[in-house]
C-alpha cells in the first residue's frame, strides 16, 4: 500500500493497469526493474514509494504506436524536434506524459525520472539515476561488465551513470545509430569528469 500519494491508488493497482499496457516479457522486465531501484533506493535513501511507481511506470508507454506518441507530441505542444527521433526517446519523454495524464501521477521527480530513463540528462536527481541504472542492471540484464557495473551502482551511482552513458554511446557508434543529442550531454556530463 503507498502511504505517500504519489499514486491514488494501491502497488497492487499500479501494477494491474502497468501489466494491461505490455507484453509478458517486457512486464518481468518492469518488475525486476522495481526490485533494484528499491535496493537502490534502501541504499541511497531515495523514497521507497517514489521509486517503486517510477520503475513501474518507465516503460509504461514502450509498446505505444508511433502514431500515439505523435498525437500527444502535438496535443500538449511538446517540442516538435521530438518527432524527429523514435520510439526509444518517446517512450520516455512522452511517456512521462501519458503516465501524468491516465495513471494521474503528477509528482516531478517521478516524471523527470522516466522522462529522462533512456538518455539521461544533464542534471539528474538521485532518483532519476537510480531508474536509469535500474533499468540498465536489472537481474535480467546480461552483457559483458553487468556484475561489475550492478556493484558500482552501490558504490558510486554517478560513476555508474557514467558508465553505462560511455557504454551505450560505444554501443550506438558500433551500429551507427542515430544519436540524440540528449544523450551527447550526459556523456559530457557524467563520464568526462
Ligand atoms: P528499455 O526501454 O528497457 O529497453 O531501455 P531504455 O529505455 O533505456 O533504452 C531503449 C533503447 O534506446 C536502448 O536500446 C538504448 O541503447 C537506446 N538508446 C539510448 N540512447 C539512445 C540514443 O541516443 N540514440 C538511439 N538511437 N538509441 C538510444
Ligand atoms: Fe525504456
Ligand atoms: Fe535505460
Ligand atoms: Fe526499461
Amino acid at each position: 500500500v503507498y502511504t505517500d500519494k504519489y499514486f491514488s491508488g494501491t502497488r497492487e493497482d499500479l501494477i494491474k493497469l502497468v501489466e494491461a499496457q505490455v507484453s509478458t516479457y517486457r512486464f518481468e522486465h518492469i518488475l525486476r526493474v522495481e526490485k533494484m531501484a528499491l535496493q537502490l533506493a534502501e541504499k541511497w535513501q531515495v523514497n521507497p514509494e517514489k521509486a517503486s511507481i517510477a520503475a513501474l511506470t518507465h516503460d509504461y508507454a514502450k509498446e505505444r504506436s508511433d502514431a500515439d506518441f505523435l498525437a500527444v507530441i502535438d496535443a500538449k505542444h511538446l517540442d516538435p524536434d521530438l518527432k524527429s527521433w523514435g520510439n526509444y526517446l518517446w517512450h520516455g519523454v512522452v511517456g512521462a506524459e501519458m503516465v501524468h495524464d491516465e495513471l494521474a501521477i503528477s509528482d516531478q521527480d517521478i516524471l523527470d525520472a522516466i522522462r529522462q530513463h533512456t538518455t539521461g540528462a544533464a542534471y539528474m536527481t538521485t532518483l532519476s539515476q537510480i531508474i536509469y541504472m535500474a533499468d540498465y542492471v536489472e537481474a535480467g540484464r546480461d552483457f559483458p561488465g553487468v556484475t561489475e557495473v550492478r556493484q558500482l551502482a552501490f558504490d558510486d551511482l554517478a560513476a555508474s551513470v557514467g558508465w553505462q552513458t560511455r557504454h551505450t554511446l560505444e554501443f550506438l557508434l558500433q551500429k551507427q545509430g542515430p544519436i540524440y543529442p540528449g544523450t551527447m550531454t550526459t556523456y559530457n556530463e557524467w563520464s568526462t569528469k
